[in-house]
Parts: C-alpha cells; structure tokens; sequence
C-alpha cells in the first residue's frame, strides 16, 4: 500500500477501514540467503538495502523483542555529517544525502527536520579547532558555518552568554543536520523491506551460531534452528554478547547511556544545540518538548536504565548553558545500551569466520548512520566487498595502527 495525501483523504471518507498492517508476521523459515541478526535501525536498513539496492530478498530479520525496543527508538534523534577525519567525513555524508531523500524513498514519514547543528565554542582554541573542523568538512563538500557571538545571539537570545565560567563565543554550524524522528525510521525501513519480501521476525532471539568445519551456516534461536548462507550481525549495545556465541571478543564495551523530554513548550530553540564546555546537548520536538541528553553513565553493563547522579549532571549542563531549562518539568527520561569502541568509530566488516559478518560500534552516534550503515553493509553482504565509503571501517584497523579516532582521547571508550 503506497501512502499518499489522496490516501489519508479517501481513508477520512470512508472511516478508516482500508490500513492495511505495516509489516507481515510471518513464521520463520528452514532457510533463508541472509539471516540478519538485529531489528534496530540498522538491521532494518540492511535488509532493506539488501532487497532494493541488490535484489536479495530472500531475507529474515531476527529481532529479540519488538521492532524499535532498542536504541533505534530510545536516541535524542540528532543527525549530521560534521566530522573531522577521512575515514569518517565521507561515509556520514553519505548517511545524510541519504537523509535528505529517505521519505520519498521508502514512502513514509520520518519527519526528517534539517533544522541545523549548532556545536558552542567557549574558547580561542576551541574556535580554532572548530575552524579547523569547518574547513576540513567544507574541503570534503560538507556544509559548514563559523558563527560568532553577535550571530549566534541573532538565533538563539535565550543562551547564557555572560556565564562567566562557560562564555559562549560563537558556534560551528552545520545547517543541513537536525532530527528525524526515530521510530519512523525503524517502522519505514521495515515497510519497505517488508514489501520487497523480507520476513521480519519479532520475539526471536539468537542464542548460537550453527558452525560447520569453522563456516558459520546458520543460526539456534528461541524459535528453532534457521540455516542461511550469509548471517549478519547487527545488534548494537549487544554485539559483545552476540559475538562471544561465535568465541570472538570485540573491541567493544557495552555503556548505558540516558535521553531525557521535558515537557512541552512553545518553539524555542531553532535547531540542535550543543555546549562545547561540558556534554550537553537538546533541541526541541515537534509536540514541543526539549530533548537532551550528555554523557554516558560510565560503567560496563547491559541494561537499558541509568543511574540519579547522571540526571544532575546532564541537568548541570542544561542550567550552565540555558538557565530557563531550569523551570521545564523534565518528563521522561530513559536510558540504552551503546556499543562503545576503543576508538570511538565504527565497523562494518567480515570477520576471519565464513559466512559470518559483523556491523557495530556506533557509540553515541549511529542514529545518524543509519541509512549509510544499512547501505555499505547490504553492499558488503551482496559483493562480499567493503563500499568505498567504508573501507576504512575494519575489524583489523587497530592491528594496522589506522585508527580513527575523531575526539583523540585514545583508547578509553567510555570518552567517545
Ligand atoms: C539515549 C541515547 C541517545 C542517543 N542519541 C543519538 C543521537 O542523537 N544521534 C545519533 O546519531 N545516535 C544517537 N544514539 C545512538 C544510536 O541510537 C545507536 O548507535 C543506534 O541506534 C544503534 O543501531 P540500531 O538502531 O541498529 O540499534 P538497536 O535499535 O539497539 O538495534 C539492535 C537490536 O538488536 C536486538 N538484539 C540484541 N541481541 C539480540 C539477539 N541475541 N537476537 C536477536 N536480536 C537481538 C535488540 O533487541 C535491538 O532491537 C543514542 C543512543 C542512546 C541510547
């Protein structure tokens, strides 16, 4: 069912009765071509991709609870492509050109918001390292805008910029950044692939990988036992877990991290705002509530819930940047488990087991990945050949001593 203006009009005429369910419910399988292992953003993009961009359809998603129960659904839905390093730069544009026609794409409403976002400096060298950024982005066709303080106030008059521990200077702008609305973005992806055939398998969790004369040939699930010739892994927060089935230890540490939602208030702030002089950031929901979020909690875990001294602190940030947050009534907040990696930047690789491929270590910023993380991995998976805006996203990256490390804090991944 394609979704239209006309659509919504003649449904309103005719009392809602002809919506059809957004995906099927299928049974699982024996057999499929590629089992992908995780229902969150990615995983759903990679099926998608797999089905539209390669004609593989004979796809299973198997996801542990419900589609968007993960960190897909649970993010403060920022995107952008501002990032400093090559092996990045080109593979987040691409998400972002992506982005920008992924509605039209797969006919449904993200609510993708290219509101821009707006990283605060608060010092002449946090300027000169934003400079440095902007023109990196610029030389690599991004979009990028140094704002001093006079501009800056023009759009946003309710920021402290008197503090005198945090004065605010300016800020480097990337206008085509903003929000999508993150469960739309797992519920179109798996419409599409849903209609392009894909089997979409919720409450399956995978428990073991059937493993033949060291060639990985299937999957042991709650549900049975499904053989596939290709099995991708795509489980985020879990991937240590997932990957210890098959004996493989990752360079990868599970972190919980918090997203908080005041209540809603008329529009106040333009765009996605971020405090250069701690880890804070917010914008604003179309329902008008502020979404912000900062730093992890700071220990290992698997659970999906944080800790009160963490909700000060984000709060701390939000007062030393904007005090008037101080009078919104915070109104939910809830917490997800991040894949941190040792450099903080990602993987879409094989690994040294046949027929077994891996997709992981997103950190705090794979929402935005989506769709080039579903796009070079699809590619991977058909071609058995890393997307040229990926090659730089390897397992082996820290034995070739090519690491990717855009905040230069080493390997220390709960500061990514
Ligand atoms: C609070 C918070 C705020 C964030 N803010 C941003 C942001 O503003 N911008 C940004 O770019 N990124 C942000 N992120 C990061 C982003 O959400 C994640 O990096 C990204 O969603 C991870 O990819 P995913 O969508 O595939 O993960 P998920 O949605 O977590 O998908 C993984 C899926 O695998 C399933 N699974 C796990 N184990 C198994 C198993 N054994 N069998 C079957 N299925 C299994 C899980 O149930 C889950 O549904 C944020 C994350 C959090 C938690």
């Amino acid at each position: 069912m394609r979704y239209s203006a006309l659509k919504v009009f003649k449904e309103a005429m005719t009392g809602h009765k002809g919506w059809e369910p957004v995906w099927r419910e299928p049974e699982p399988k024996a057999e499929y071509d590629v089992i992908v292992i995780g229902g969150g953003g990615h995983g759903l993009a990679t099926a998608y991709y797999l089905a539209k961009e390669f004609g593989i359809t004979n796809v299973a998603v198997l996801e542990k609870g419900w589609i968007g129960g993960g960190n897909v659904g649970r993010n403060t839905t920022i995107i952008r492509s501002n990032y400093l390093l090559p092996g990045n730069t080109p593979f987040y544009e691409l998400s972002m050109k992506l982005w920008e026609n992924l509605e039209q794409d797969f006919n449904y409403n993200a609510m993708v918001s290219q509101r821009g976002v707006m990283n605060l400096y608060h010092s002449d060298a946090q300027r000169d390292a934003y400079v440095r950024r902007g023109n990196a982005m610029i030389m690599a066709g991004v979009d990028a805008e140094l704002l001093n303080r006079e501009q800056l106030q023009k759009e946003c008059p309710f920021l402290d910029f008197d503090n005198a521990r945090f004065p605010i200077m300016g800020a480097l702008a990337q206008r085509r950044g903003g929000s999508v609305r993150h469960d739309a973005v797992a519920w179109g992806y798996a419409r599409g692939a849903d209609s392009r055939g894909v089997d979409i398998i919720q409450n399956c969790e995978v428990n073991g990988f059937v493993m033949d004369k060291g060639v990985c040939k299937g999957v042991t699930t709650n549900r049975g036992t499904i053989k596939a010739k290709k099995i991708a892994v795509c489980v985020a927060g879990s991937s240590g877990k997932v990957m210890s089935y098959a004996g493989m230890r990752l360079p990868i540490e599970s972190h919980v991290l918090q997203a908080f939602v005041s209540e809603g208030l008329k529009p106040v702030i333009p765009g996605v705002l971020t405090f250069g002089a701690g880890h804070f950031y917010v914008s604003q929901s179309d329902k008008g509530g502020l979404v912000f979020g900062g730093d992890i909690d700071g220990y290992n875990t698997y659970a999906q819930r944080g800790n009160l001294p963490v909700v000060e602190d984000v709060c701390e940030g939000g007062m030393a940047l904007m005090p008037m947050i101080g009078r919104a009534r915070l109104l939910r907040m809830w917490g997800g488990v991040m894949d941190m990696s040792m450099d903080g930047s990602p993987f879409i690789d094989k690994t040294g087991i046949d027929g077994l491929y891996f997709n992981g270590g997103w950190c705090y910023g794979g929402f935005k990945a989506t769709p080039a993380s579903g796009f070079c991995y699809a590619h991977l998976i058909a071609k058995d050949q890393p997307h040229e805006f990926a090659q730089e996203l390897r397992l082996d990256r820290f034995m070739r001593g090519h690491l990717i490390d855009e905040k230069g804090v080493g390997a220390q991944p709960n500061l990514h």
